[in-house]
């Protein structure tokens, strides 16, 4: 196994100093073998995402660190007059999806020997990357600035981690996290055992959708693990024969802070990136943006960006008739947009499609 730079092609050994590619670009976990993945390789008696154990990088018998994570529900709703269904990872161990991948980061570098890591995230990243080196036995350093909240960064004081507050913008506390000078940088959004992880989100839709693929996927966007992971996961179940069509991913970004979706529709790179609700995905800029613009394309579908407001309305929404937080709103918000994108999912999603999603195919 290797590491590869999409952006050089550049192949780098797993145990590399470097963080990212001497060019600037992220590294990728490039495998031997191409992941093959049938319905006979699930793990019948496993109840989380290492059922699909055999499609990751790692096992889960040598893992230093799991708190059960992954296999949360999907949940069936209708909007529009059309079915959707929500994949609810505000029942991750740590309250995101984001321990789907860290599971990975973290048991990677405590394979490796790794004892001290640190990590720039006071949100949900933070929490999880503090909770899980927590468990691994790793000391973990979490680097924020100065004005964060005590409150954002509960979860990292609970965990033991150490909390660093540095003056000044966000990207000073990123470059004392990446100095290295207490521990190995152990950025979600750099390391690449990050999106295998990510990833199990692809396996679990499969299955709990009768092993088959959905039409369409509607996923919020900031630095862009969750496009790049389902695509990636999609494409070895297709590769593998498991299903017979790739979902068409949309990405949505907040209309105040949308690089990636500026990239795709081939708008200018400098833009003026202002506050938003989305907080959590607000990254003006994503070290997998070309990456995400490719998987996007790949799948064949789009990048759409929403306004504030649009944000709030959908949200007020969600939390009185649906009762589900976290991220989902932006997929009502998407379809009831009056611009050149409405009527995506609708124009994709006839009826027999949507049968097709429901439905098991025979014999399956
Ligand atoms: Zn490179």
């Amino acid at each position: 196994m290797k590491y590869i730079c999409k952006n050089c092609g550049k192949l780098h050994e797993t145990n590399t100093r470097l963080w990212r590619c001497e060019c600037g670009g992220a590294f990728w976990l490039k495998r031997e073998e191409k992941v093959r993945f049938t319905k006979a390789d699930i793990k019948q008696n496993e109840y989380s995402m290492w059922r699909y154990e055999k499609a990751y990088p790692m096992k889960k018998a040598d893992l230093a660190a799991s708190f059960g994570e992954g296999l949360t529900p999907l949940v069936e709703e209708t909007w529009d007059g059309m079915k959707v269904w929500f994949k609810n990872d505000s029942l991750m161990p740590t309250g995101s999806f984001k321990d789907r991948g860290v599971v990975m980061l973290v048991n990677s570098l405590a394979s490796k020997g790794v004892t001290k890591i640190t990590e720039d995230s006071s949100g949900n990243a933070g929490a999880s990357v503090s909770a899980y080196a927590a468990k691994a036995g790793i000391e973990c350093n979490v680097y924020v600035p100065a004005s964060t909240s005590e409150g954002k960064v509960t979860q990292v004081i609970a965990s033991g981690a150490k909390l660093h507050k540095i003056p000044g913008l966000r990207d000073r506390a990123t470059e004392a996290a990446q100095s290295g000078a207490e521990g190995v940088y152990a950025s979600h959004n750099w390391n690449p055992y990050f999106v295998e992880g990510v990833k199990s989100m692809a396996y679990e839709i499969w299955e709990q959708s009768g092993f088959t693929a959905p039409d369409n996927i509607v996923v919020p966007t900031g630095n862009g693990s969750i496009p790049c992971g389902l695509e990636q996961g999609f494409r070895e179940l297709m590769e593998s024969g498991e299903i017979d069509h790739m979902p068409r991913i949309c990405g949505v970004q907040p209309e105040n802070c949308n690089p990636i979706y500026r990239k795709f529709h081939g708008e200018a790179d400098e833009f003026e990136a202002s506050a938003t609700i989305a907080e959590g995905i607000a990254l003006k800029f994503s070290s997998h943006r070309d990456e995400v613009v490719e998987a996007v394309r790949r799948s064949e579908g789009t990048m759409v960006s929403v306004t504030e407001d649009e944000i709030l309305q959908a949200l007020k929404k969600i939390m009185s008739e649906e009762g589900l937080l976290y991220r989902t709103h932006f997929l009502r918000n998407f379809c009831r947009r009056d611009q050149p994108d409405q009527g995506w999912i609708h124009q994709a999603g006839s009826e027999d499609r949507h049968r097709h999603f429901r439905q098991r195919p025979e014999g399956k």
